[in-house]
Formats: C-alpha cells, sequence, structure tokens
C-alpha cells in the first residue's frame, strides 16, 4: 500500500518532507562521519540539534524568557506523575478538572500524600461536555489545578465558545496536558504554569515530551523524590541527566521546523478551523448516519470521534475507508466507534477524502 492519509491518534502521521529528510540523515549526519543516531548527544553536533530545538520551540510556541523548556523521556503520563511530585508538598491540596478519559489517568498517578480534590467532572454525562467555570470548585490554596487542555479519546477541547480557553485560575498555577492539541493554535502560555505534551501527535515522534515550566514553580520543594525525576536537575543539565532520545529529538527538531516553514501556529490554528468543520459538517448533515456526541460549543478541532448510527456496519466502513487509502480511523477501545485524529501534519485534502468517503459509503449504505 503506497503511503495513505492516516488518521492514526498517536503515533501520528508525520510530514513526508521530513520522513525523507530523516531518511536521507539516517545514514550520515552533515560531515559528522555517522548517522545522527550513532553519535554523542553530548559532542558538539547533537548539542548543535538541541540548542536549535529549543530555540524554535521556543518561536514556534512564543514562550516568553521566564519559563524553561526541558525535553524529557517517559511520555505525559510520566509528566502526570513527576508534576505532583515537584509541585506539590505533601499534604497540600491538588485540584483537578476532569474532562475525559486522560484527565481520569492523571489522578492515578498522584501520590497519597497529596490531598486530591476534583474540582469539577463531566464523568456523569460520559465527557461530552466541559463544566461550566462557574461550577468549579476550585481549592484557594492548592499547589495547582490540572486541565487536559484536548481530550484525544473523548474529542473534547477547552475552545473560546465556551468561555476561555485558558480558565482561570486566579493566584494557583494552571497545569495544562497539551498532548494533542500543541502548536495547533496561538496560545497565551503566560497564562499556564505549567504545559505538558508528549510529541506523537502533533510534535513528531513517540519517546520525547516537551514540558514548559514556569521558572518560579522549579524553586519548589516539591516532595520527596529521585534525582532523576527532579525537573530543575534536569534543566540544570540541559535535559540530559541520561541519555536522551537523540533520534526522537532530532525527529521533533525537524517537525518543528517544517511547522515554522508551513506559517507557524497561526497557520494550522486556519488549517485546523478548516479541517474540523469540514468533517462535523459532514457528521451533521448526516441524516444520523453518523453521529458525534460531544456538546458543539467544546468539540475538539484535534481529534473527532464519531458513531455509525448501524454499528454493525462498522467493519464494512474500516475496510471500505482502507481501499480507499484512509487508514487509523478505528474509535479507542473506551468509547469505541470511529475517530479521525486531524493533527498538524493532516492535510486539509485529507480530510476532504474522508468526507468523500463517508458520504459514499452514506450513498451505498444509507
Ligand atoms: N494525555 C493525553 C491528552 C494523551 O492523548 C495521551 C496519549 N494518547 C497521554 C496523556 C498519554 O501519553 P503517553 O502515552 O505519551 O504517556
Amino acid at each position: 500500500m503506497a503511503r495513505a492519509y492516516n488518521f492514526s491518534p498517536g503515533p501520528a502521521a508525520l510530514p513526508e518532507v521530513v520522513l525523507r529528510q530523516a531518511q536521507a540523515d539516517m545514514l550520515e549526519w552533515g560531515d559528522a562521519g555517522a548517522s545522527i543516531v550513532e553519535i554523542s548527544h553530548r559532542g558538539p553536533e547533537f548539542m548543535q540539534v538541541a540548542a536549535q530545538t529549543e530555540a524554535d520551540v521556543r518561536t514556534l510556541l512564543a514562550v516568553p524568557d521566564d519559563y524553561a523548556v526541558l525535553f524529557v523521556p517517559g511520555g505525559a503520563t510520566t509528566q502526570q506523575a513527576l508534576i505532583p511530585l515537584n509541585f506539590a508538598e505533601a499534604g497540600q491540596v491538588v485540584d483537578y478538572v476532569v474532562t475525559g478519559h486522560w484527565g481520569k489517568t492523571a489522578l492515578k498517578q498522584l501520590t497519597p500524600a497529596l490531598r486530591l480534590n476534583v474540582a469539577a467532572s463531566s464523568e456523569a454525562d460520559g465527557f461530552r461536555s466541559i463544566p461550566a467555570r462557574d461550577d468549579w470548585q476550585l481549592t484557594r490554596d492548592a499547589a495547582y489545578v490540572h486541565i487536559t487542555a484536548n481530550e484525544t479519546i473523548h474529542g473534547v477541547e477547552y475552545r473560546p465558545a465556551w468561555g476561555n480557553p485558558a480558565p482561570d485560575t486566579r493566584d494557583v498555577p494552571l497545569v495544562a496536558d497539551f498532548s494533542s492539541s500543541i502548536a495547533s493554535e496561538p496560545i497565551d502560555l503566560s497564562r499556564y504554569g505549567v504545559v505538558y505534551a508528549g510529541a506523537q501527535k502533533n510534535l513528531g515522534p513517540v519517546g520525547i515530551t516537551v514540558v514548559i515550566v514556569r521558572r518560579d514553580l522549579l524553586e519548589r520543594a516539591g516532595q520527596p523524590r529521585a534525582h532523576m525525576f527532579d525537573y530543575t536537575a534536569q534543566l540544570q543539565n540541559d535535559s540530559m541527566l541520561n541519555t536522551p532520545p537523540t533520534w526522537n529529538w532530532y525527529l521533533l527538531g525537524l517537525t518543528v521546523r517544517w511547522m515554522l516553514d508551513e506559517g507557524g501556529t497561526s497557520e494550522f490554528d486556519r488549517r485546523s478551523n478548516e479541517k474540523s468543520r469540514l468533517l462535523y459538517d459532514a457528521i451533521d448533515a448526516s441524516g444520523g448516519f453518523y453521529r458525534n456526541d460531544v456538546d458543539p460549543r467544546v468539540r475538539s478541532r484535534m481529534n473527532v470521534p464519531f458513531f455509525l448510527h448501524d454499528e454493525s456496519r462498522n467493519d464494512a466502513f474500516l475496510s471500505g475507508a482502507r481501499e480507499a487509502g484512509l487508514i487509523g480511523l478505528k474509535g479507542h477501545r473506551v468509547l469505541g466507534g470511529m475517530r479521525a485524529s486531524i493533527y498538524n501534519a493532516m492535510p486539509v485534502a485529507g480530510v476532504q477524502a474522508l468526507v468523500d468517503f463517508m458520504k459514499e459509503f452514506r450513498d451505498s449504505h444509507g
């Protein structure tokens, strides 16, 4: 099969130009005399890659100077464990707003030394909405408030129509899991204490995670922890407390550069609007043949879960899609149905091809 339009939720599609560049660099990196994966992370060649990547991430995401940028292994889930260790002291309350599967996963990473307050949850309605900010039961002296900016499985995202994409938490730092929506639009990082994102959706390959932290938070004592789990130690060692995933870091750098070349986050904001509108319109105009149950004010622009009215046709839909060159559409086992992940590397033409296929499938099975 030739390269298809890949709607996989993560690991996800990468731009073809990035893959071609990586293919070329795989054998020989510049005049290093070896592949980029074969050289020391502390040598001048890789240090240059790391420095350029950080500079490009800072440009792409408009990272203010008083924020540190870390490139760490362990995925987003590990950060969900390290954030409470680094930023909350034993006995302190931490506030979590749960709007889907990943917000719930974050709760499992807390140590028993902390006092968890679920300030709001949409679980009762099947994670189809985001509770109104006025209904959040926040704690005045919480260590932080944690939200999931975009719920990858449930397809729920903080959007302006809900209120403010960055909810006001007054003096309590806002910690946000941006794994599946980072770089899809400009964000005002100064509204957040910590933003973290596994790379494998919008930023590049799996195996590396970006953590953006307001520097003053790094002065917090946190809880007793191993050196390896200490964000300040990572920062002081240029995110190289141990041998970092150099290949993943380098690929992330190529992907970030590609996003800058394409016009940056405002351009991806525009494309995300266009792509998600195409898809939601196709679902909503299908006369109930396809269905998305999320509150329209918070429908994700990155992950679009949808269901066929007649679920006995799911397999036929998936195999027909595959024949049409559309892959990665099977929904997560938690929800079932279908899901189209339309991250930055998915062109508008890919979503158009999906919408065309959906219409054809409906016409022949309606
Ligand atoms: N948070 C969100 C929003 C996610 O989508 C995912 C992965 N799909 C995770 C956390 C967990 O990420 P990882 O597998 O990198 O630990």
